[in-house]
């Protein structure tokens, strides 16, 4: 058992509570240990409050079934599970409704790409795939069908899909997903968003790829 592992899966639930992307019960977060083959996930239905390392379900990536967890997983296990089969770098997924993205997503619109702050997390637009329904693998199929460059998509009618090579970073694109889609709501309000060009958006990605924060020092 990678019990690190299972106390970051849990913090990072609660943490989606605190950063108001998500009420009640609705989100998920979950991480994969590759060595071993196992995915630690949010269970069905409990409390972001009450929600401790035990009651982490711990679920055989190959198999989809539970291995440890005396809980039932949440229901958008198969969701996290195509994700990890079929994208072999990600660490990590996030699922939140968070209301200013899903907002976008209710109109089936992506978040263009107007900020920088798009520009360097994202690289790109965030897209928005259709409406999916929740049967089997459709919504992990969708997810790899249109996604785009970055780190997130918004699923039609339904909300955000955010991943990334750790937990921390999945948690950091939900976030940044959420933060600029308020604010190119804002925008929307005031008037109509001027696009960046793809080769200026290209700098701005890149600096923050491979010269952004401490990695140097
Ligand atoms: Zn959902």
């Amino acid at each position: 058992m990678n019990r690190e592992l299972r106390e970051t899966v849990c913090r990072t639930n609660r943490a989606l509570l605190s950063s108001g992307l998500v009420t009640m019960h609705s989100g998920n977060v979950s991480g994969v240990d590759r060595e071993s083959g196992t995915v630690y996930i949010k269970p069905s239905g409990v409390d972001y409050e009450s929600l401790v390392p035990e009651q982490i379900v711990a679920v055989d990536l190959a198999s989809g079934e539970p291995r440890e967890g005396q809980l039932k997983p949440s229901v958008d296990l198969p969701h996290h599970l195509y994700l990890y089969r079929h994208m072999e770098d990600v660490g990590a997924v996030v699922h939140t409704h968070s209301n200013y993205a899903t907002a976008f997503a209710a109109l089936h619109r992506p978040i263009p790409l107007v900020l920088t702050a798009i520009a360097d997390e994202f690289g790109g637009e965030i897209p928005c795939a259709p409406y999916i329904d929740n049967q089997g693998d459709h919504i992990g199929q969708a997810i790899v069908r249109w996604r785009g460059r970055g780190p997130s998509i918004l699923l039609g009618n339904h909300g955000v899909f955010a991943w990334g090579e750790t937990v921390h970073a999945a948690l950091k694109a939900a976030i940044m997903t959420e933060d600029v889609a308020k604010t190119v709501h804002l925008a929307l309000q005031l008037g109509q968003p001027l696009p960046i060009p793809p080769d200026e958006a290209e700098k701005w990605h890149s600096r923050y790829l491979t010269t952004y924060g401490q990695r140097d020092l």
